[in-house]
């Protein structure tokens, strides 16, 4: 059999119309690096965010000048015409900073709650009821977050304790990922018993280790049906943060786990903060889950092709592609569909492009300095001259316009 396992079925939680498990598309999710207290400066990466395809975004809420922020951020996004949802981060004080701002607690879509982090022994029951309690006033659901590097410290002493008094003491890493779950479920629990609904709970249990976190997701889907948000934390920067969350990200969607999906990279000094967005649609999409922009497939170029050109076009099509996606989702919808080729030779060119909606075959070391390009299986037309990029590029661009522009020649094929 190919293809992923069937999704686990999970109860769905709509965050600020946004819904997240029961079925519904894996969703994904990003955060700001922001100091929450800059209103500008939020508003403007969350819009990026946004922009780039994000619909859910997470912002830090960490004292009282970033709770006081929150409900003008959310106005100047929608004069905008930006309305993502906003999910607060809170730690330690969260309690606090919720009853202390209720334009904050209004305006927030979701509260992402850290029960390791709501203070320690009877305050921490006290404090996590209060922010639950807050919830329910304002009807909002939680995200209950459990974070290896913030583990409930009493929780893993009890669980260590026990384990002590097997016959077969379980591993370390296996006590620990006990814990986590643990944690994440007692919580869950514990938030139903103050008159939370089901419909209002989504866990996290993250660690940063690839294989412990696959370990730990499996577990946890078996043992609940709440609604789960992925991410691998502390991933790390540039190639490794993408592929060890790709690799841990992907085998537990493809084995039906997961609801939402965050990739928390270490972005670069000023780096863009929108690639953790763009790698969570790529993951999303290379696997078939869902499309967000058209695919270029690329040939990996070799001896064949010595000229750079169709790595340029290549390039070319697939950033103007991407760029252009925010706008086109209004224009040309389906366009997220489409598929384009940019081939480096005859040996694979014309057949791989026939299997694009279209496809350009340019020409390798040797070759007539010529390029056969294909629409839905069909030669068209052959380009020739120095120009034959820009030619190309006329054509894509003609081709959305009349596949999936308002005076469409045809349909969008299904
Ligand atoms: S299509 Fe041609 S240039 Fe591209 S990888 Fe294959 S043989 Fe090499």
């Amino acid at each position: 059999m190919s293809g992923p396992a069937q999704r686990k079925t999970t109860v769905g939680v709509d965050v600020g119309g946004v819904m997240v498990g029961g079925g519904g598309p894996i969703v994904v999710q990003s955060m700001t690096n922001t100091d929450t207290a800059d209103i500008d400066a939020t508003v403007r990466q969350v819009a990026a965010l946004a922009r780039a395809g994000s619909e859910i975004v997470r912002i830090t809420v960490d004292r009282d000048e970033a709770a006081a922020a929150v409900p003008h951020i959310r106005d100047r996004l929608m004069v905008r015409g930006v309305n993502v949802p906003l999910v607060g981060d809170f730690h330690y004080i969260g309690h606090k900073l919720l009853s202390d701002h209720p334009a904050c607690a209004e305006a927030l879509a979701k509260y992402r709650i850290n029960p390791g982090n709501v203070g320690f022994k009877d305050k921490r029951d006290k404090q996590f009821s209060q922010m639950i309690e807050i919830a329910n006033r304002y009807d909002k659901p939680v995200r209950i977050g459990v974070n290896w590097g913030s583990l409930d410290q009493e929780l893993l002493t009890v669980l260590m304790d026990e384990n002590a008094g097997r016959t077969e003491p379980w591993s370390a890493a296996h006590v620990q990922r006990e814990a986590i779950i643990r944690s994440a479920i007692l919580s869950a629990e514990r938030a139903e018993e103050l008159g939370m609904g089901r419909d209002k709970i989504i866990l996290s249990t993250k660690v940063s280790d690839v294989q412990q976190l696959i370990s730990v997701y499996q577990e946890l889907a078996v043992r609940c049906d709440y609604a789960l948000h992925l991410g691998l934390t502390e991933a790390g920067m540039g190639s490794k943060g993408i592929v060890a969350s790709s690799a841990a990200l992907g085998i537990l969607l493809q084995q039906g786990i997961g609801d939402t999906i965050r990739i928390s990279l270490t972005p670069e000094p000023d780096g863009d903060r929108t690639l953790e967005v763009k790698v969570a649609q790529e993951l999303l999409q290379t696997m078939g889950f869902r499309q967000f922009v058209p695919v270029v497939a690329a040939c990996p170029g070799c001896g064949r092709t010595t000229s750079t050109t169709f790595q340029t076009l290549a390039k070319d099509i697939q950033d103007h592609l991407s760029t252009s996606m925010p706008e086109w989702r209004e224009k040309y919808p389906g366009v997220e569909a489409m598929s384009v080729a940019v081939m480096g030779c005859i040996v694979n060119g014309p057949g791989e492009s026939k299997h694009a909606d279209i496809g350009i075959s340019l020409p390798g070391t040797g070759e007539t300095p010529s390029a056969p390009v294909f629409i839905e299986g069909q030669k068209v037309t052959t380009l020739k001259g120095a120009d034959v990029a820009d030619q190309f590029k006329r054509m894509v661009a003609d081709y959305i316009e009349n596949r999936f522009g308002a005076g469409r020649a045809k349909p969008a094929a299904e």
